[in-house]
């Protein structure tokens, strides 16, 4: 559920209507709820309070600073995957000693910085990695507390790009080799504490089937990790899937209620009830690391149409949103709803293509979909755009990145202003 509904015809983001921040502040526009992000934390939190846990959002989602304090004002956890993410949590006045640090190829600088700032894990994808934290700890006289990712080769049935639980994935440990690889560490390792054990299969999971598969295959190996090394979390990673294709619809509960249960999209309740059972018992602090599953129904891109343009062949809706402001079309063949902030008068629809200015055929936000029409001069929406959309805007084509605004209940704020062409070019020297 989500706080974007029509209101006598106009589309809202709580109490604030869309078009008069489009024409306050410009587009392209990123809007968010904040509700709705504390709404999406809280649910979680209440499904899994059947065991010890701990949420760690995943900061790369969206990392804007206002985003970040205001879930660390909830009690979220941060998963990072850079310095640059742990700057971010610190400006935003999160604890590092709720962090935990992923990714494949943390560099020296950035395993001093957060050893320096004491973060809870360093979640290591290989042995070498783990080798080198030992090292680096060593020399700043330092113990590093590490939890190695294991990759359980379970097929996570999404997008190839953001599958990342399958032996042929970067990602992680293969499973049979992660209890040789803590008794060498256990041995060999003076500087490291091995605190726990990760995973993270993929993202946009939208059934709970590879989930459960995973947990249920890597239970007997937490069991014995914890009782040879006295781990204390398991950390089940994020991936849960959100709402892509009916977002609008699906932020009402009479939607929800209207599915039948083969129907209805991954629910974060159901999440809980097939997950808890089987972790409660394990004695283990449960981390999570949703980020799409927060953020993501909880933003929207707002553009204006430019121009319609008919060939021969497709009709075209130019807007002045492009890939360089919302990226997820073109690199995974992501799909966002859009709607027009003026509710359509009647269900007439026109197949188009909904296109950005950049000089690439990727630059779409939709093809050949059957679309109520909107004119030049109109502003719509591309809903589900909260997650994975600013945080991968560019300059290409020499584009300021879009503002952001958060609203909260009956207020919005700019949260990040929009660039200007000299903040663009700043840095470059004749
Ligand atoms: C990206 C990532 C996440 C978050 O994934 P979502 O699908 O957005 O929930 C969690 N953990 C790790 C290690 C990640 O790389």
């Amino acid at each position: 559920m989500h706080g974007f509904s029509y209101r006598n015809g106009e589309l809202f983001c709580e109490n604030v209507s869309l078009q008069s921040l489009a024409e306050e502040h410009g587009t392209p526009l990123y809007v968010y709820s904040g509700s709705t992000l504390v709404d999406h934390f809280s649910r979680l939190d209440s499904a899994l309070s059947g065991v010890s846990h701990e949420i760690a959002y995943a900061v790369k989602a969206n990392s804007n600073l206002s985003v970040l304090r205001l879930l660390a004002s909830k009690g979220a956890g941060f998963d990072i995957v850079s310095g640059g993410e742990l700057f971010r949590v610190i400006k935003a006045g999160g604890d590092p000693a709720h962090c935990t640090f992923a990714g494949v190829g943390k560099t020296r600088e950035e395993i001093v910085y957060a050893l320096e700032q004491g973060i809870y894990s360093f979640n290591v994808e290989s042995e070498e990695e783990l080798r080198y934290l030992n090292q680096v700890a060593g020399e700043l006289g330092k113990i590093a507390p590490a939890a190695v990712r294991v990759n359980p080769n379970v097929d996570a049935k999404t997008h190839k790009y953001i599958s990342t639980g399958k032996s042929e994935n970067k990602f992680g440990v293969d499973f049979g080799a992660i209890a040789d690889l803590y008794e060498r560490a256990a041995a060999e390792l003076p500087n490291i504490k091995l605190r726990g054990l990760q995973m993270h299969i993929g993202s946009q999971l939208t059934s709970i089937d590879p989930f459960i598969e995973a947990v249920e295959k890597v239970i007997p190996l937490v069991t014995s990790l914890k009782e040879k090394h006295g781990i204390e979390f398991w950390s089940i990673g994020g991936g849960i899937g959100i709402v892509y294709e009916d977002t609008l619809a699906s932020g009402s509960p009479e939607w929800w209620a209207s599915k039948s249960e083969s129907e209805r999209p991954l629910t974060i309740e159901k999440y809980g009830e097939e997950l808890v059972p089987r972790l409660k018992d394990l004695g283990l602090k449960i981390l999570l690391e949703p980020g799409r599953y927060i953020a993501g129904n909880a933003g929207v891109l707002i553009t204006r149409c430019l121009y319609e343009k008919k060939g021969s062949a497709k009709t075209f809706k130019i807007v002045d949103a492009g890939m360089n402001d919302l990226i997820r079309p073109a690199l995974y063949e992501g799909h966002h709803e859009i709607v027009p902030l003026t509710e359509p008068k009647t269900s007439d629809r026109l197949k188009v293509d909904v296109v950005g200015p950049i000089c690439e055929s990727g630059d779409f936000f939709c093809q050949n979909r059957e679309l109520p029409d909107f004119q030049p001069g109109e502003n719509i929406a591309l809903m589900s755009a909260g997650a994975y959309g600013f945080v991968m805007a560019s300059n290409y084509n020499t584009r300021p990145f879009p503002a952001e605004i958060l609203v909260q209940g009956g207020e919005a704020k700019v949260v990040r202003k929009r660039q200007t062409l000299e903040d663009v070019i700043a840095g470059e020297e004749l």
